[in-house]
């Protein structure tokens, strides 16, 4: 018999897919890394796992302790599946622009979820940043998790997510592009594949609205590209521990229109059903067709799953009202 223990077993050892249609116009294979065959449905379920193993290991979180997070709902989904299975209770706060759907799959898996306010400054007592350290301040065994400036964020994709691509590839991949929000991901993969490959070029995706671009080309934090933005689970107005700049080689940024409509375009023409940061990726794999030649082999990485979407970019009356479809 072949099975996992729990479902903590079936994370990771996600497919590489090759992309077709929606690359027709550049020179090289395009491979994505489809992270949605996750229990969760997303990339996050590496990370939740680690960071709550790690803080198991070194005492920070107790048993029948309370798991408390800032989350825009895939690392809390990650984090409810882990305490399910080991015996925590989990406290979720999250910013009123995310999907309706997300807040209620948190609370189908058994998290509470408190909803805060999108549209105020990070040290407001009402954003979503600040009452999550505030709960974490005041209840009692409980652990703030913080996956922004949390090692084991990044730690999960060194140790997986990035010998996984490496070995699917055969060591041949030369470009990884990947969205980018508390910088895990990137960082992760990234600093595994160069230590592999120091030639390997790693991209970041941001949006508008975002920090991220304008601070890599020179390094300065300017309050002038902070605005709020449509695409979910990428782009900060801060800037996390876990975004490792050095392992970046640039970052070129989506708008919010081709985010939603490369979103729709990856259900319809390559039968990928993914959530919005999927568009703006592989939107961002076309505006970088300048740095792809032939032999080259370039990995993008999809987060999450289209069906916490399906009252955004795949409702087309939601669509023509943000003005993406005529
Ligand atoms: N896409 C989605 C849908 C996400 O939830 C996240 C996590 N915020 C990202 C992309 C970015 O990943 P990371 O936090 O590892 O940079």
């Amino acid at each position: 018999m072949e099975y996992a223990e729990n479902i903590l077993g079936t994370i990771g050892n996600t497919p590489l897919v090759k992309m077709n249609k929606l690359v027709e116009d550049l020179p090289c294979l395009v491979l994505a890394k489809y992270e949605t065959f996750n229990p969760g449905n997303s990339v996050k379920d590496r990370m939740a796992l680690q960071m709550i193993e790690d803080a198991e290991a070194d005492g920070r979180l107790k048993p029948g302790g309370t798991i408390i997070e800032g989350t825009s709902g895939n690392t809390g989904m990650g984090l409810a599946l882990a305490a399910i299975v080991k015996g925590y209770k989990c406290i979720f706060v999250m910013a009123d622009k995310q999907s309706k759907e997300k807040v209620d799959i948190m609370r189908a898996v058994g998290a509470e979820v408190i909803v805060c306010p999108t549209a105020v400054e990070p040290d407001d007592p009402r954003s979503y940043y600040s009452v999550s350290k505030r709960l974490g301040e005041e209840t009692p065994n409980s652990w703030y998790v913080n996956q922004y400036d949390n090692p084991s964020n990044t730690k999960a994709h060194y140790e997986s997510t990035g010998p996984e691509i490496w070995k699917q590839t055969d060591g041949k991949i030369t470009h990884f592009v990947v969205g980018v929000g508390t910088g895990g991901t990137i960082s992760g993969v990234g600093k595994y594949l160069k230590e592999q490959n120091p030639n390997i070029k790693v991209w970041g995706v941001d949006t508008y609205g975002s920090v991220f671009k304008k601070y890599h080309e020179t390094g300065i934090f300017d309050e002038n590209e902070i605005y709020p933005y449509v695409t979910e689970g990428i782009g900060e107005d801060i800037l996390p521990k876990n975004v490792d700049f050095s392992v970046i080689d640039g970052f070129t940024k989506v708008t919010d229109k081709d985010a939603c409509v490369y979103t729709q375009r990856l259900a319809k023409e390559e039968g990928m059903f993914l959530g919005n940061s999927a568009g703006s990726a592989i939107k961002g794999v076309l505006q970088l067709k300048e740095h792809f030649k032939p032999d080259d082999v370039v990995v993008v990485l999809f987060h999450d799953h289209g069906s916490r979407y399906v009252g955004k970019m795949f409702n087309d009356d939601w669509m023509r009202e943000m003005g993406y479809i005529e």
